[in-house]
This record gives C-alpha cells, structure tokens and sequence, in this order.
C-alpha cells in the first residue's frame, strides 16, 4: 500500500482538472502523469455535525468520524471525485486522498465511496461501469471481507475504530 510523498503532502501537489465524466456529471482528471503514494487531494476542512448540515449537501459530503463530516467547497474538487468499485485513488488517515497506483495524464481519478462512508444507511447505485462493479454502493461495513482485506488500512480512519457505544 502507497505511503503519502512528505515532499509534495499538499491539495496542490498534483494536478488535478474537472470535466465531464459522462453518465456520471462531471469528474476529477489527471491533468498529468500522478504517480504512486501522491497525495492527490485532502477534504481537511471545517468538520460538521451531519444534523447541521442541508440534506441536499449530504451526497457531496466527505465522512471524518462516526458524527462528522467535511463538505467540500462547492465546484471544487472534492466536489466532484467520483466513486470507482475499482479505484486508483484510496483514502489515507482522516482526509487524504492518494494515488494507489499510476495514474496516467487525463485518467480520472476515483475512490471507493464504501471506504468512506460508516452511517449503515447510505445506498447508492452504481456507474463505474468496473467489470468488478458492486452495482449497488454501501456502507463499509457491507464491504466483502477480501475487499477490506485489500484496501486494509488505505480506508477513512474512523471506520477502523469500532462505532462509539456510550
Ligand atoms: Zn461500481
């Protein structure tokens, strides 16, 4: 599993465009050749409480704990990362986003949602259009035991930890 660079451990280190990613809206691109371990993008932001936050924000919200949530700037990047079954982006600790592998100029880049997203509730169907496509996104705790043994720790942070009880 990639490590994030120290060197380039900024939002801006890569380069990043949005465009249309067909059935999908838009997506996130790579505007250049993004290699294993960059940091590609991190949500760190204001952290809210999902009861203050509009539902019609929830869908472009990024999950920081079991209560909390980052939305990101409208339009921008975060915004507009799209889900993959099979990405080439995973999360690392609490807000970033890194190059799981070779990201090649103009590939769009994407992360596995299900890594994501600890509120049970969440559904949501799926066009990445991956041979290996869940069809239907859940929460990670509906992830397959071998895709969590894949991603490991390369998952948001809080979900590692069990659901506070008290
Ligand atoms: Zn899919």
């Amino acid at each position: 599993m990639p490590r994030p660079k120290k060197k380039e451990d900024t939002a801006e280190a890569a380069s990043l465009q949005i465009s249309d990613a067909g059935a999908k809206g838009k997506g996130v691109f790579a505007a250049r050749r993004i290699e294993l371990g960059e940091v590609v993008w991190d949500y760190a932001g204001e952290e809210e409480w999902i009861k203050d936050i509009p539902e019609k924000l929830w869908q472009y919200c990024f999950q920081v704990d079991y209560d909390k949530y980052v939305v990101p700037k409208e339009g921008s990047v975060g915004w507009f990362m799209n889900h993959s079954c099979v990405p080439n982006a995973v999360i690392m600790g609490r807000t970033k986003i890194v190059a799981l592998r070779r990201i090649e100029k103009g590939e769009e880049v994407t992360f596995d949602y299900s890594t994501n997203v600890g509120w049970d509730g969440f559904t949501m169907e799926c066009q990445c259009g991956m041979k290996a496509c869940r069809k239907t996104v859940k929460s990670y705790s509906f992830l397959p035991e071998d895709l969590k043994g894949h991603y490991g720790a390369c998952v948001s942070g809080f979900l590692l930890r069990p659901f506070p009880t008290s």
